[in-house]
């Protein structure tokens, strides 16, 4: 029987292992935190799960947040474009999944290992995780795993961070509409987003600054909201106040608090395609997904999602393929998987430069026609059909067009065949 060895129990790792046991193909997670350790420390992301994602959680039986407060069902987008911004509300449809990984990860976990999964606890070199596998999967974007997978120039344009994140769970913040985020391009500065996000101290809210380095919003990046608390709030609220006013209003200065110290995410990430499988010491191969292989800015939230997408197709790939897992087999399987992965890349550093015309004028029928904004909030769910709609001026012609056409549909609201995104 085929053993399959994954390091990393992330969301990448722990969707391949549950789908592989799912397909009968023998598993064991190699992690470096057990469920409670995974449970404990300051959050590191806020990911919202999209539609796809939720729907393979449904398959694979792990799928437990169908409640409103795990749920963002409304957008609120801004765009400041001169003298008036540009403003328009959507629905997301269906709605993204919004919970702590804290809460997220241990769950994958304990059904894994209920469910039979082998689950080994502790660092160890990959050499010996290989030796007693046919495959080594690396799904932990880690510094010491990423050394395997160099990166790689032809798919990777940027060297440096394009955003340093401020991000945290805060109380005290109000929703104009229930169940909805807002969101604030800032071109020349980045972006400013609340995220109504299920912690694990309940309903929070994420107020997350994505600043341009240099740029007016950079300072939240070097705040320390440790060593002066009651600075750290003023500070963010002043940012707040000067690039997003409309939210300043919304926030009730006596309740604006961290939902607990420490609970705040900061630095700066840079967007890297690395080779997505290495020849490990003794002559096999290893495999890897998710942020271990692709480590995208946050700003489009796919990080995760593409790791499930990754994670179920490689699964199917595995389970049908059969062996040998030789060279030819990663080379293989490293390319379809990039078959979709590129359209996320591609999107997201898109997304990290200066607003091309033809996105400017796409918000500008968002904001007249809420069909428009209700399309292209909800091809967050499919970043094919997105980078489609992005990549150029052509794209964006007919993404109107068809809006403005075609009758909408059940899962692709635009009416365009949905992709398994
Ligand atoms: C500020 C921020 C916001 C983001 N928002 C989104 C979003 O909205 N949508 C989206 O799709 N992606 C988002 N991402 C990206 C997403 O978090 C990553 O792409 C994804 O988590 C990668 O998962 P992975 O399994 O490939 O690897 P990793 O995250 O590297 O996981 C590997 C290991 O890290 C540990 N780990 C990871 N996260 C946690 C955690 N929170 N708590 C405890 N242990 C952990 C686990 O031990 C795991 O073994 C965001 C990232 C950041 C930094």
């Amino acid at each position: 029987m085929t053993s399959v060895g994954i390091v990393g129990a992330g969301i990448s790792g722990l969707q391949l292992a549950l789908r592989l046991q799912q397909l009968g193909v023998h598993a064991t997670v190699h992690s470096g935190q057990d469920i409670d350790q995974l449970k404990a420390g300051r959050p590191r992301n806020f990911p919202a799960r999209f539609g796809p994602t939720q729907r393979r959680e449904r398959q694979l039986g792990v799928f437990d947040w169908d409640f409103a407060d795990a749920r963002v069902e409304h957008w609120a987008v801004t765009m400041r474009a001169g003298e008036s911004p540009l403003a328009f509300t959507a629905d997301l449809t269906p709605p993204s999944s919004v919970v702590d990984f804290r809460l997220y990860l241990p769950h994958l976990l304990a059904a894994f290992v209920d469910r039979g999964g082998d689950l080994v606890i502790g660092e160890r070199p990959i050499d010996d995780i290989a030796a007693h596998h046919d495959l080594v999967v690396v799904a932990n974007g880690s510094a010491s795993m990423r050394r395997l997978f160099p990166a790689d120039p032809a798919r990777s344009p940027h060297t440096t961070p394009q955003r340093v994140l401020c991000s945290g769970l805060y109380f005290g913040i109000d929703e104009a509409v229930p169940h909805s985020l807002d969101l604030h391009f800032l071109p020349g500065a980045g972006e400013i987003f609340r995220i109504p996000f299920y912690s694990p101290a309940g309903r929070a809210d994420v107020l997350a600054f994505e600043a341009i380095p240099g740029g007016p919003l950079e300072a939240a990046a070097h705040l320390d909201a440790d060593a002066d608390p009651g600075a750290f709030h003023r500070a963010v609220l002043h940012l707040v106040a000067e690039h997003a006013p409309a939210l300043r209003e919304r926030v009730d200065t006596k309740e604006f608090t961290l939902i607990a110290p420490g609970e705040l995410a900061q630095g700066g990430i840079t967007p890297v395609v690395r080779q997505g499988w290495a020849r490990l010491d003794d002559g096999r191969y290893a495999l890897a997904i998710g942020d271990a292989w692709i480590t995208n800015d946050p700003l489009t939230a796919q990080g995760a999602n593409l790791g499930s997408h990754s994670a179920f197709e490689l699964a199917e790939l595995i389970a049908t393929g059969g062996g040998p897992f030789d060279e030819r087999f990663c080379r293989t399987a490293s390319d379809r998987l990039w078959d979709h992965a590129r359209h996320v890349v591609d999107w997201s550093n898109a997304f990290l430069a200066e607003p091309p015309p033809h996105l400017t004028e796409l918000f500008q029928h968002a904001a007249q026609d809420k069909r428009v904004a209700d399309a292209f909030v909800s091809d967050f769910n499919d970043p094919v059909a997105m980078w489609e709609t992005l990549s150029g001026p052509e794209g964006t012609a007919s993404f109107l067009a068809r809006v403005r056409t075609e009758v909408p549909s059940h899962g692709s609201p635009h009416g365009v065949p949905g992709h398994d995104s």
